[in-house]
């Protein structure tokens, strides 16, 4: 399941739920957050061709929203942090690896070991690092028309405030609307 929203809403920081999009608490942070478009099938046929065409096509089909405003809770936060320092470690081991077996001057297997074991640390950390990324733990990305932001399995706190906001009169109607708008009669309230 996932809620769309606005492409243009995010971009603007307009209906954004206060809540966090993952587990549906209590923003403890407030932070930009740069949502990308999934590569389109077609472009990983070019894999073979190089990954030099692969990266070119991806940067020009690429959608990207800049959000000036998205919300994350404690557990966001920490899941983020854990991510970060758990496969940075992993990241440094991968290049300590090979300094290692310089200095105990390795060969043969246990050199062979020690690079496939550096290697492997360097991808699985890469992919970490990069999985920590802010519009990751969202769960969000821009559909590959780039009009929305998909947000997979949203918590349901964060579909109510965003149904809410759809639900809500848009702010910046009055601009389009005629000059004479009708006056509200005395005695009523606005909502809220
Ligand atoms: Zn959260």
């Amino acid at each position: 399941m996932q809620t769309l929203i606005p492409a243009a809403w995010a971009a603007a920081g307009h209906g954004i739920p206060s809540v966090c999009s993952r587990h549906g608490l209590p923003a403890t942070l407030r932070a930009r957050t740069r949502f990308e478009s999934a590569p389109a099938g077609w472009t990983y046929a070019l894999i073979p061709l190089g990954l030099l065409a692969f990266i070119i096509v991806r940067a020009v089909t690429r959608h990207v929203v800049d959000a000036p405003v998205w919300h994350y809770c404690d557990r966001c936060r920490s899941r983020r942090r854990r991510q970060q320092v758990g496969f940075g470690l992993l990241t440094a081991g991968g290049f300590a690896i090979p300094v290692a077996a310089i200095v105990t001057e390795a060969d043969g297997p246990v050199a062979s070991l020690l690079t496939a074991t550096a290697l492997l640390a360097l991808i699985v950390g890469y992919i970490g690092l990069v999985r920590a990324r802010w519009e990751v733990i969202a769960q969000a990305r821009v559909t590959r028309d780039g009009q929305w932001i998909a947000v997979r399995d949203p918590a349901p706190e964060f579909d109510a405030e965003f149904a809410a906001a759809l639900a809500a009169p848009v702010i910046g109607a009055q601009q389009y609307a005629p000059a004479a708008t009708p006056t509200t009669p005395a005695g009523w309230s606005s909502p809220r």
